[in-house]
């Protein structure tokens, strides 16, 4: 039977482990243990509900909170509302990666956890995978290893040299939020964005620039002085239940472009191109990107297509697919996080909605 090593255990890798086994022996490799949280604001665009209900790869649909309207407010706190095309709905990354793991699991994928590959090598038409855990061969390897991994160093990916300036910060909380708005409010240098999530919780989760967090030294500093100024976030982290003792943070979230095979190895989700989070739809393209590279490397090992050609069609298809969804979701985060460029976009959603509903079109798919 022939052998596909996933690297990375977030929705793409587990998306594509969950549709690879019924084709091959399928490997997982994940550096962290399930469950876990992730930095992540937890709104999935509905353009994946098709997929995953087909799959079974959604727990509790029902239950889920669905989301169809936008609050936005800029960095002085006015406020504009708009409603939701396509919308989405709000589960945590702790409850959907572990159900799709255990899924995984129990369609015969096996999922080798505290486990971190360090290197991969191509030669003879075949995969060496080095890890902290063993070797592992393979004849295809999917890089789902996120934004940015120890693995684009040693695989000397060009973006990693670059230095990204953007730190995530995320909480679980308990407060009043309606069920079915996602607000994405600003502030200098930022943007924070809450909706709801399963048993009547809500994520809040904000990106800002790395200067703000040097100047203020800590993050509950750098809360009060620079998020508070916008009175929306200050209601909210004055009258919140805060579910964590810390929050998960990350650092270095880099939106350069990457590329999607990289050393014949096919690269999904983040590891291919992150989407700006403002789009809240990095769920949606990793859940995408798995499904197609799945189809290609099915076709590869049924022997339908060479190597040469699964690299190329994957090539085509996810830049068709995506490339110019990261490109909008790069300019649309210019008009947040200063004082004018947020208010032009309150003004655009209260006065020229379309042009704002446009716009938001700009970053989503359609349901697939
Ligand atoms: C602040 C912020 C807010 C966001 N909000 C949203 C939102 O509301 N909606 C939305 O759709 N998207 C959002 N996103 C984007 C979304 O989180 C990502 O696009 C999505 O998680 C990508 O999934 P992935 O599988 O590619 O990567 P990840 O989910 O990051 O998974 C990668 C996995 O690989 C593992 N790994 C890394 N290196 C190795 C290695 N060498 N060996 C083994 N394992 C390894 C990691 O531990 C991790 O589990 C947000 C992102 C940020 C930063």
């Amino acid at each position: 039977m022939k052998r596909i090593v996933i690297v990375g255990g977030g929705l793409a890798g587990l998306v594509a482990a969950n549709l690879l086994t019924k084709c091959a022996e399928v490997i997982l490799l994940e550096k962290k243990q399930y469950p876990f949280h992730r930095v992540c604001g937890e709104y999935i665009s509905n353009e994946t509900i098709p997929f995953l209900q087909q799959h079974n790869l959604l727990p509790d649909f029902e239950q889920l909170p669905r989301i169809t309207k936008l609050w936005l407010t800029s960095v002085n706190g006015r406020k504009a509302e708009l409603d939701l095309d396509l919308g989405g709905f709000g589960i945590s990354r702790y409850s959907l990666d572990y159900f799709l793991f255990q899924k995984a699991v129990s369609n015969g994928a096996t999922v080798v956890q505290d486990c971190e590959a360090t290197s991969i090598s191509f030669e003879g038409n075949h995969f060496v995978v080095n890890t902290t855990a063993k070797i592992f061969d393979a004849d295809v390897v999917i890089g789902s290893f996120g934004k940015r991994s120890r693995l684009d160093k040693t695989m000397k990916r060009s973006f990693v040299e670059k230095k990204s300036p953007y730190v995530g910060v995320k909480y679980h909380i308990r407060t009043q939020h309606p069920s079915d708005v996602i607000a994405l409010h600003n502030f200098k240098d930022g943007y924070c964005g809450i909706s709801n999530i399963e048993e009547g919780k809500s994520t809040l989760c904000y990106l800002t620039h790395r200067k703000n967090l040097k100047e203020h030294k800590q993050i509950e500093l750098m809360e009060r002085e620079v998020l508070y100024r916008n009175p929306f976030l200050k209601h909210l982290f004055l009258n919140s239940e805060f579910l964590y003792d810390k929050p998960e943070t990350i650092n270095e979230i880099s939106f350069e472009t990457k590329s999607p095979v990289e050393d014949h190895v096919l690269m999904c989700g983040d590891a291919a191109g992150m989407i700006t989070p403002l789009c809240g739809n990095g769920m949606a393209l990793a859940i995408h990107a798995a499904k197609v590279a799945s189809a290609v490397v099915t076709d590869f090992l049924d022997e339908k297509v060479s190597r040469a050609d699964m690299e190329k069609q994957y090539a085509r298809q996810w830049s068709q697919l995506f490339s110019q969804r990261l490109w909008a979701g790069r300019q649309i985060q210019n008009l947040f996080g200063s004082e004018w460029a947020s208010d032009m976009a309150v003004n655009l959603a209260r006065y020229a909605t379309p042009v704002a509903s446009w716009l938001v079109k700009q970053t989503h798919g359609n349901p697939f």
